[in-house]
């Protein structure tokens, strides 16, 4: 049955009229010898949050820290901001999820750079919210004037951007929050492999809010935490709408383990990855294929001539390697998007791209 059959069939006409059209989230999940699918971090575990894992049971009978302020401490150290500047979350999908809620109202706009990454825009719908595409410029930044003239109350800008992987310019992102007449999100869910942050600019905007995951470099994507730094009033609003107790015991105690005693772990794994990231654009340019410029540890395949990037990904995944498939994204069409591993799993996923695309 396909995928509309099944949405038709189950359709509740109570349903919020904002949900009708929204589907589940559909992503193949179907375990496969080398994913390279979800950009988490392929090195593994962080040694310090594992044990803390383990340790950690004894606690979970009992609810987690309200607002998870122990580990707002230590975010804080991490970003070189004050405690009351940073806002955590159930995965940093929930953090914009309870940002848009805290600022707009059903029916307001939100502009988003195209393409980008698409749950963000989901949170947005969901929330009541019109989107609004502002295409990319033809070097892959966002276009600063654009988005502000859509008078948009909510901008999210992703950087380094998902799916194209290039980090948007800080001329850029400074223009748009000095000319928003709303919210700004920044998203830089791989800030780590960019070596660059807006964070800083919170310091001169309230209306900007600078989100960050644990899930990739940090390798903790199970756990589910996001967190955000933004000025205190920002903040407060965002903490009244995410809602208490939504990082876990167990979260919060192995994120603040990485924080402390995992830094170089972690460090050590972006360096390889930056590294990776290089190698693998070399060999894929020897191979005819044009990956765009990545500030994030994944690289972005256009298909061009070669089978279509379904026919691509659904033939690699038969032979054990798995990438995620893009059609028909604005300005480059249809793309796979691999994740920067260990270079044995690069070198497994050349040796399957080899087969299907170089004839
Ligand atoms: C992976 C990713 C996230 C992370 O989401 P979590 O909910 O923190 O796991 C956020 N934004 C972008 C652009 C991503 O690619």
């Amino acid at each position: 049955m396909s995928r509309t059959a099944i949405d038709r069939d189950i359709r509740l006409d109570l349903a919020r009229a904002a949900y009708r059209d929204i589907s589940l989230y559909v992503v193949d999940r179907t375990p496969v010898a080398v994913d390279l699918s979800d950009n988490t971090n392929l090195w593994g575990v962080p040694p310090a949050a594992a044990r803390t894992i383990v340790d950690a049971a004894g606690a979970v009978t009992r609810y987690p820290a309200v607002y998870a302020k122990g580990l707002k401490d230590l975010l804080a150290e991490y970003l070189g901001v004050a405690s009351d500047m940073i806002v955590t979350g159930c995965g940093s999908d929930d953090v914009i999820d309870s940002a848009i809620r805290a600022i707009a109202e059903p029916g307001d706009r939100m502009a988003y750079a195209d393409p980008t990454f698409h749950m963000a825009v989901t949170f947005g719908r969901m929330n009541g919210l019109e989107p609004i595409a502002v295409p990319l410029t033809s070097t892959w930044d966002a276009d600063p004037e654009a988005f502000v003239a859509t008078g948009a109350r909510v901008m999210y800008l992703c950087s380094p951007n998902n799916p194209t992987g290039g980090a948007m310019s800080r001329a850029a992102i400074e223009w748009v929050v000095d000319h928003a007449p709303g919210l700004v999100i920044v998203d830089e869910a791989y800030a780590e492999y960019a070596g660059a942050s807006v964070v800083d600019l919170i310091a001169r905007s309230d209306r900007l809010l600078v989100t960050r995951t644990m899930s990739k470099a940090f390798g903790l994507a199970g756990l589910r935490i996001g967190y955000a730094a933004g000025a205190p009033p920002l903040i407060r609003e965002v903490e009244k709408s995410r809602g208490p107790y939504k990082v876990s015991v167990v979260a919060e105690r192995a994120a603040c383990a990485a924080l402390t005693d995992d830094r170089t772990w972690v460090q050590a794994h972006v360096d390889e990855a930056i590294a990776n990231r290089g190698r693998l654009a070399t060999e894929l340019a020897t191979l005819g294929l044009s990956p765009l410029p990545s500030a994030a540890n994944f690289l972005l395949v256009p298909a061009g001539a070669t089978p279509s990037a379904a026919t691509i990904v659904r033939r690699m995944r038969e032979i054990g390697v798995g990438v995620r498939p893009y059609t028909g994204l604005r300005a480059i069409g249809d793309a796979v998007r691999v994740t920067i591993g260990p270079w044995d799993m690069m070198d497994a996923f050349l040796g399957a791209l080899c087969g299907i695309v170089v004839p």
